[in-house]
């Protein structure tokens, strides 16, 4: 198979072809044609050229094709699926579930929330009396650059695309390297649904089209997911033009849980977070922290947990953890595990790796700087650790440059409260699995993990800027 660039409705061939490579088996999944500069400022021009009559239709007609977008991803769910399988090597039932059943969700509810917006107005009184009436439309920024990373393709890039395209812009977007087939995919489904030609655009390759497109002078607008350093990179691209950004960027999330919560709550929401996508979401929780008196019961809870994982082909409707994304990710997590082992960590159980496989791995007594402790580690891996004081476990898990979410199991409502102010996250989830993302939600990170919130409200606001017009009256 070959996986085109998609310019103003046409499946555009580049001299230069890649192979994506599946992580399970190192098959040739598709051969993709990466586009050059001059493919990226063909796409921002289409995209330009398409953008005054998509935002100039009426919002009732744009909220309709929507729908009929999240009806042509439900006609072909199984396809979806499938694509997300073998460019991810998420098992199955993870994609079924999480990835294209939520990405046709995103449709829909941007749909519905495009429709419903009013517009703000209000009178003022000018100097010497008279009255003015203040009017604020929302504008859509124009075109938008949108990059994603290659954990959850398809639903990460909903998240953007649905609100950008309901709000009126036109998009181009780069879909990861490592996972370009469903960001193709959706091109048809939403030619198929009445999106004109140039709305929205595919260009395929790596971290130089990303600069490429980034940088291009006629964008109005970026948003990024992936990781802090790409984000940093980005930054510094567009900062010569000055244009709104918005960053999702990586996390290192904590949990703690005190001897009062419900263990069989604790465990239930941990393992999902933990080892949920392979381990590779930026919310799974990678640290937990567990006060002393259940320490051990908890410990021992957690591997039989981890142990009872099936590990395999993400095909196999049993399989609840699969490869890594490539070879080499496998060994870096290997070499951060050797590395905490080697500096006195005890890994409790897992601790392997079978080609991109990695074993559900638990590990305790990890002390900063080493790297499982204190970097994103991307995989099936948890550090337990005891402690006694809340300030002191509330200023280590501070402690991370990271703030995505922090994980809270208590039943006593003033440490919930003490955390909530304390902790500097972008949310504090209490009681149930830290990995939790819902569309009404101001979903965000604070410090290296973002800047910006996505989720329906607030990703219109993302996607919009307030224009201004006042009238005065005699
Ligand atoms: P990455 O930063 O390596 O790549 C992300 C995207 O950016 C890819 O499409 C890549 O080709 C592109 N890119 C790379 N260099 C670029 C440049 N200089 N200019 C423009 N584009 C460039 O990230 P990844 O490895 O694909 O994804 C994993 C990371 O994403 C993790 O850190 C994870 O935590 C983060 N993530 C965050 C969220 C969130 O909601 N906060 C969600 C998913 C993933």
């Amino acid at each position: 198979m070959e996986l085109r660039n998609v310019i103003a409705g046409e499946y555009v061939e580049s001299g230069e072809l890649v192979e994506k490579i599946s992580p399970v088996d190192g098959s040739l999944v598709a051969s993709v044609h990466v586009a050059d500069v001059g493919l990226v400022d063909r796409a921002v021009r289409a995209a330009r050229r398409a953008l005054d009559s998509w935002a100039a239709t009426p919002v009732a007609t744009r909220a309709a094709i929507l729908r009929r977008v999240a009806d042509g991803i439900e006609d072909r769910f199984e396809e979806f699926v499938a694509a997300e399988v073998a460019d991810t090597g998420k098992p199955a039932t993870q994609a079924r579930e999480l990835d294209v059943a939520r990405a046709v969700a995103n449709f829909r509810a941007f749909a519905d929330v495009v429709s419903a917006a009013g517009q703000p107005s209000f009178l003022t009184e000018l100097p010497g009396g008279r009255q003015a009436l203040n009017y604020a439309v929302r504008s859509p920024l124009g075109v938008v650059a949108v990059i994603v990373p290659w954990n959850l393709p398809l639903l990460l890039l909903t998240w953007k695309v649905a609100p950008a395209l309901a709000c009126g812009n036109a998009v181009v977007v780069k879909p990861s390297e490592l996972t370009p087939w469903t960001a193709t995919l959706l091109a048809t489904v939403l030619s198929d649904a009445g999106v004109p030609d140039g709305v929205y655009n595919v260009v395929h390759g790596s971290g130089a089209t990303g600069y490429a497109l980034v940088a291009h002078y006629r964008i109005n607008g970026v948003t990024f997911t992936g990781s802090t350093a790409t984000g940093s990179s980005i930054m510094v691209a567009v900062a010569p033009k000055v244009r709104p950004v918005s960053f999702e960027l990586g996390g290192k999330n904590a949990a703690i849980v005190f001897a009062d919560a419900s263990l069989e709550a604790a465990l239930d929401g941990l393992t999902r977070s933990v080892f949920a996508n392979t381990g590779q979401v930026c919310l799974c929780t990678e640290r937990v922290y567990v006060e002393r008196p259940i320490f051990h019961r908890f410990v021992e809870a957690a591997v039989r947990c981890a142990e009872s994982l099936a590990v395999g082909d993400p095909a196999e409707e049993a399989t609840d953890v699969g490869p890594v994304i490539r070879p080499r990710d496998a060994e870096r997590i290997e070499a951060w595990l050797k590395e905490a082992e080697d500096g006195g960590a005890t890994i409790l159980t897992g601790g392997t790796r079978d080609g991109s496989f990695i074993a559900p791995t638990i590990l305790s007594g990890t002390r900063s700087p080493m790297k499982v402790l204190d970097e994103e580690v991307f995989a099936p891996v948890m550090t337990i650790e005891r402690y006694d004081e809340f300030p002191a476990v509330l200023a280590e898990v501070n402690r991370s440059r990271y703030g995505l979410q922090a994980g809270l199991f208590t039943r006593d409502a003033a440490r919930i409260f003490e955390a909530y102010q304390t902790l500097e996250v972008g949310g504090l989830i209490v009681g149930t699995a830290p990995t939790w993302r819902i569309d009404p939600m101001p979903y965000g990170g604070v410090k290296d993990s973002g800047l910006g919130r996505e989720g329906v409200r607030y990703a219109i606001e993302e996607m919009t800027e307030p224009r201004l017009l006042v009238m005065a009256f005699r």
